[in-house]
């Protein structure tokens, strides 16, 4: 006998990001007792949250998380997710989920699209040096647009974005995951923050719960439907404990890279991240207006050698163009706690072409071309870690009766674009298909 805490729910939903949040509140509004289990804590009453402190507390290694190739990845780990350090950009799902593999979230997209206000700031906000981009690319003939974005200035304290916003916003204007976790709890989900979840119990091919500890002591949670929404690197990491050993074998990242130049003028630092963007649908990538907040800037470029570190005194008057490269599935995320995430010969090819369409802007944007360089790789989406097609069918339900997941790593291919608003369209999907199955 133990006395180990048993906890029962219809559902149990792991991870509280835009999938978790989503399923949550959507369920509980449908009448399910939901249980929300996330490994982090709330940290938005924090006096750190927004800054650099912040960063190195709720980011997984600190923000010091790299695959074996050294390619950084930031994953933050706290209510509310990725959602909590994101640039607030919003993008309809590629046409491809639609026609490609049978999943339509148009519906719920455009419901989520008008609830949430999702639009692009209004000129006088994108920036200056980043219209500036904007308008250089459109002058070399690259159709360059203002980003849709998660974000309401009117709902700012003081509206006051820049590149920090990356550390969490301080302001209030970007919506964040946790706003959806919070309707989730009034809606009667119950919420456990510091619950880790390690493993899904199966009995005959059904879930029937997960176990795991809750503020460090061991503890079970028993429901008849279990989703997992714990990001593209926690959630093939409990299917593999859970004897799923194929989860987590490929992942995608849409690899992302800064291209800098410097102007006398002052630069974007200062101004909301990602304002501006193009896609190249047939090159596969995104270019958008992107720089390190000033902190990070020269750390990462450490990364790439020594002599980078030194444009520092320069952030102020930096411009920067960031490619999100739509990577092939490679590498993975292995039980032994490593990640690797190798460029492929088809991705390497049409990064490089990127840069040179990097480099052309911020030339046209009058940047010196004799110091522009790219930053070293990084993620920020790790994802396509238990593929819709492979491991999932397109009601996101695994080969285990009842056990679904519903977050990044569902995705078949990388996005190379904004993700939530994909995601919550796959949420709102979900709940709905899970109220009308019971
Ligand atoms: C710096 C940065 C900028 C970004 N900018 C944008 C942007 O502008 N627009 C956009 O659309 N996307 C952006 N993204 C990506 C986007 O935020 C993520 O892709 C998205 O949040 C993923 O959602 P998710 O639900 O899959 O997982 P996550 O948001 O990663 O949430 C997973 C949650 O599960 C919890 N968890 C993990 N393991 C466990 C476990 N074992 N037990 C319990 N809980 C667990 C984690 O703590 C976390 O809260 C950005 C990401 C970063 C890091």
């Amino acid at each position: 006998m133990t006395n180990e805490l048993v906890l029962h729910a219809d559902v149990i939903i792991v991870g509280s990001g835009p999938g978790g949040a989503t399923t949550a509140r959507q369920l509980a509004r449908l009448g399910k007792k939901v249980l929300l289990l996330e490994r982090g804590i709330d940290q938005r009453s924090k006096p750190y949250y927004g800054t650099y402190l912040g960063a190195l507390i709720y980011a997984d290694r600190m923000s010091l998380l790299f695959t074996q190739e050294g390619l950084n990845i930031v994953r933050p780990l706290m209510v509310g997710g990725a959602t909590s350090m994101y640039c607030g950009c919003a993008a309809p799902p590629p046409d491809w989920l639609k026609n490609k593999y049978h999943v339509n979230i148009d519906a719920e997209v455009e419901e989520t699209m008008q609830e949430l206000n999702v639009a692009p700031l209004p000129a006088e906000l994108r920036g200056s040096a980043s219209t500036r981009i904007a308008q250089a690319g459109q002058a070399l003939g690259y159709a360059w647009e203002p980003q849709l974005k998660f974000m309401q200035p009117a709902r700012g304290k003081h509206f006051d974005c820049g590149a920090k916003c990356m550390l969490g916003c301080r302001c209030g204007a970007k919506w964040n995951a946790a706003e959806w976790v919070d309707e989730a709890v009034q809606a009667g989900t119950v919420l456990h923050t510091r619950a880790n979840v390690l493993k899904v119990l199966i009995e005959g091919r059904r879930a029937t719960g997960v176990e795991g500890t809750l503020a460090g002591q061991p503890f079970q949670a028993l429901a008849d439907t279990v989703i997992l929404t714990a990001g593209g690197i926690g959630t093939p990491r409990i299917l593999q404990a859970s004897g799923l050993t194929q989860a987590g074998q490929g992942m995608t990242m849409d690899v992302t890279v800064m291209v800098y130049g410097f102007i006398k003028e002052r630069g974007i630092g200062n101004e909301p991240p990602m304002t501006w963007s193009w896609e190249n649908l047939d090159d596969g990538y995104l270019l958008s207006t992107l720089i390190d907040p000033w902190l990070l800037f020269p750390i990462i470029n450490t990364l790439k050698g020594p002599r980078y570190p030194l444009y520092w005194p320069r952030w102020n008057n930096t411009l920067g163009v960031m490619i999100k490269l739509k990577d092939v599935v490679s590498g993975g995320v292995f039980p032994d706690g490593k990640i690797s995430k190798p460029l492929t010969a088809n991705d390497r090819p049409r990064l490089a072409a990127a840069e040179q369409v990097c480099r052309k802007i911020l030339k046209e944007a009058g940047a010196d071309p004799d110091n522009m360089f790219m930053t070293p790789l990084r993620g920020t989406h790790p994802s396509g870690t238990v593929r819709i097609g492979e491991m999932l069918d397109n009601d996101l339900q695994t080969e285990i009766a009842g056990l679904y997941v519903c977050d990044a790593s569902t995705f078949p291919e990388a996005l190379a674009r904004p993700t939530v608003l994909t995601i919550i369209g796959l949420g709102k999907r979900l709940a709905q298909h899970l109220a009308q199955a019971h």
